[in-house]
């Protein structure tokens, strides 16, 4: 009567909603201020005011028929028009409106892309550990998803181990960097030879294979670290971008496709993406923050506290002695679980109300990953319960 695989994916709920409900259900029973949920990745810095200023402007002085109006499917021209000069000032692609695609954020952008570009047979090759819905969005595009082990010395790329994965069938290399969950920030040297790979695959297997770079933690890294902007890299590249963790919008739908003209087959690839999204229903992205992002375009919002909270929890961590790499962008970290049994872990720390997510989620087995896009407070207050739990495996293990 419903379809087996629609009936699964709504009602079989991921490991993070079952944590984040369990922890709603012990808030009731000990108090919230007793619960460390440190399981979803939805932002703590409140939106700047410069969006809750642009928004009310527009709604109080702009046409209602253009702030609430459709807009055609790609998006307001001279909102496009206006984001392409501000990442052209910033990264110095050649980019004009014509390059990019709105959409009502990261999950649109990617499901987008690979609903574009998936024929029969077709792989998507990601790295571990990644962002599970990955696995959703491909296969529900007719692909399948290939996944690459994790080099967990420094959450990179395992070179070797992604060029067996690239075959005959692979369609893209899905990549998110600032990582979710690792925390790892892809550096120029890993992103060039990512670039030379593919060049290479591409002449072997005789057609183009694409980066899909899934961004929307772009602006989100420390200690001065830049992110490489990919497609000056890689000519074959489909940035996914989204203003869900940047202005803290995840709520309101916004992002966008970057297709630039140095993609394979320009004209066809950015036309099957508005096909894709026709498709999908995805009719137009929201006009009022269309117009609240290209107001904003070229701000920044302050995201310190991530950096603050990146090395409270990390040294409060590696001193009680959890095992992790030092975090570089996002807003997760992703250390070492306890014990080899990742879920058992999480379980046993959910004994101290700690609420992790198990790395096998994302990849990963063997880590966990603590969100810490929460308030500084209560990283501060769940430190001694970490230390708590590192105790009772030192009892067991010495
Ligand atoms: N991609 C990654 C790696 C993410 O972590 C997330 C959200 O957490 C998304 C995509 C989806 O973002 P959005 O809210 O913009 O759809």
């Amino acid at each position: 009567m419903v379809s087996e695989q629609m009936y699964e994916l709504g009602t079989k709920k991921s490991t993070i909603r079952t944590i984040f409900e369990y922890g709603q259900k012990r808030a009731a029973e000990i108090g919230a201020e007793n619960v460390f949920d440190f399981s979803l990745g939805n932002p703590n810095v409140p939106a700047p005011t410069f969006i809750q200023e642009a928004a009310v402007d527009i709604l109080t002085h702009s046409d209602p028929t253009e702030v609430h109006g459709y807009t055609i499917a790609p998006g307001k021209p001279q909102v496009r028009e206006i984001l392409a000069a501000d990442l052209k000032k910033r990264f110095g692609m050649e980019l004009s409106g014509k390059n990019l695609f709105l959409t009502a954020g990261a999950a649109a952008s990617v499901t987008i892309a690979f609903k574009a570009l998936a024929e029969p047979g077709d792989e998507f090759v990601t790295i571990a550990p990644f962002f599970p819905e990955y696995r959703v969005f491909v296969e529900a595009c007719g692909g399948k998803l290939v996944v690459v082990p994790a080099k967990t010395d420094d959450f990179q790329i395992d070179f070797a181990a992604l060029e067996t994965a690239i075959t005959l069938h692979t369609k893209a290399v899905i990549i998110n960097s600032p990582n979710n969950p690792s925390g790892a920030v892809y550096s120029e040297e890993t992103i060039r030879r990512l670039a030379e790979l593919l060049r290479a695959k591409e002449q072997t297997y005789g057609h183009p294979i694409f980066i899909i770079a899934d961004e929307p933690y772009r602006e989100i890294v420390y200690d001065g670290l830049t992110v490489p902007c990919i497609p000056l890299y890689y000519d074959n590249t489909i940035v996914c971008y989204s203003y869900s963790k940047s202005f803290s919008l995840p709520g309101e739908r916004i992002g966008y496709i970057v297709v630039p003209d140095t993609a394979a087959d320009f004209s066809r690839v950015y036309g099957a993406m508005a096909g894709a999204a026709r498709v999908l229903t995805h009719v137009n992205a929201p006009s009022l923050w269309q117009l609240v992002i290209a107001r904003c375009a070229g701000k920044a919002a302050d995201l310190s506290t991530y950096a603050h909270n990146a090395k409270l929890l990390y040294e409060g961590l590696t001193a009680a002695g959890f095992e992790c790499m030092c975090p570089q962008g996002a807003f997760y970290l992703f250390p070492k679980a306890l014990e080899e049994d990742d879920a058992a872990f999480c379980a046993r720390a959910r004994e101290f109300d700690l609420l992790l997510v198990p790395g096998a989620d994302f990849g990963c087995p063997g880590y966990f990953r603590a969100a810490y896009c929460v308030r500084t407070e209560m990283i501060e207050r769940a430190l001694p319960h970490f230390q708590e739990l590192r105790k009772t495996y030192k009892e067991i293990h010495g």
